[in-house]
């Protein structure tokens, strides 16, 4: 049983995050061209770090994508856990938005977000009527969310406030933030999401495999820093990640490792990036990629066409 997890430790998850982003993007990996905006500096990650990046944000990309274009954008995105995240931005860019995207986090790491949006000229571009305060902003396309994930009744309720529509398909994400929250409270979130939104998918990338002696090293690293990992207790493997879905009112459930999804990635674009860093051997990158995983699940009341396939 792990600690009780620090909620300014979880909070911190944020910058690695983004700290790692900034490098592959700043390396090449893949572009963005907001992410500075974002996370100032860019220190120095291994090539496995930079590549196991590019797996995850290449194919959350390439997923949502799928959703956007099957609903002809006529759709929302709810983003669980969003931290610096600049798929908005990039969305944007390239006119691919939603009718609505709402970005979901504590209130700590919604200020600063709102506040490097409304202070840089680059990011506040990309909304249209911003009514901006403290810690969340309201726009015609876009809500920064301050909100607790562990409060299912009060995030319910504040997401429905925010302007969703339960009747528009809805694409669900939660990149690297559910294995932080208790499972019991994992599960009302998406219990909640599947009650709510009939035409909806639910995508999720999350650790896994804490049972070897890489997992070990995984959870020791973090809980050294204040983290648990509380959800990957109940949720420790791919075949768990999709019982969760099914436990919890969603069909067509799928998971698979990320070194499945690395090796559907588009080739082409594989080999280029695997020519930015040279890697001794692929040993220790198979290791990174076993142990985590990308999952999702749908509901089609609308009958769009199952997304039940994985990238
Ligand atoms: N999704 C972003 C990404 O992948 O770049 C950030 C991931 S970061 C590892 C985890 C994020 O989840 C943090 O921003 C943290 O504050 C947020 N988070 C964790 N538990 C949360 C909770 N109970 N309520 C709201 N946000 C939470």
């Amino acid at each position: 049983v792990g600690l009780p997890s620090d909620d300014l430790a979880v909070q911190a998850t944020n910058d690695d995050a983004t700290s790692c982003k900034r490098y592959a993007v700043d390396r090449g990996y893949w572009k963005d061209e907001f992410i500075r905006y974002l996370y100032r500096s860019s220190e120095k990650k291994s090539p496995e770090i930079s590549r196991g990046y590019y797996a995850r944000v290449k194919s959350i990309h390439i997923l949502v994508d799928q959703f956007l274009d099957r609903t002809q954008q006529k759709c929302q995105l709810v983003t669980f856990g969003a931290g610096s995240d600049t798929l908005h931005w990039l969305l944007w860019k390239r006119k691919k938005l939603p009718a609505l995207h709402v970005e979901v986090d504590f209130p700590t790491v919604t200020a600063r977000k709102s506040h490097c949006i409304k202070t840089r000229p680059v990011l506040l571009e990309a909304l249209s009527n911003p009514v901006i305060t403290m810690e969340a902003i309201r726009s015609d396309h876009y809500v920064l969310l301050p909100a607790d994930l562990r409060d299912v009744k009060s995030l319910g309720k504040q997401l429905i406030d925010a302007g969703l529509d339960p009747n528009l398909p809805t694409l669900f994400l939660a990149e690297c933030v559910l294995a932080y929250v208790e499972g019991a409270k994992v599960n009302d979130v998406i219990r909640w999401t599947a009650e709510h939104f009939k035409t909806s998918v639910f995508l999720n990338y999350d650790p896994i495999n804490p049972f070897d002696k890489f997992g070990e090293i995984m959870k020791q690293n973090l809980k050294s820093r204040g983290c648990a990992l509380l959800g990957m207790e109940t949720c420790p493997d791919s075949e768990s990640q999709v019982k969760r879905y099914h436990d919890n009112g969603w069909e067509g459930a799928w998971s698979m490792d990320m070194a499945e999804v690395y090796a559907r990635l588009p080739r082409d674009d594989v080999a280029r990036i695997e020519r930015i860093d040279f890697l001794d051997e692929r040993e220790l990158l198979d290791q990174l990629l076993r142990h985590y995983c990308l999952s999702g699940a749908h509901l089609d009341s609308q009958q769009l066409g199952a997304m039940d396939d994985g990238p």
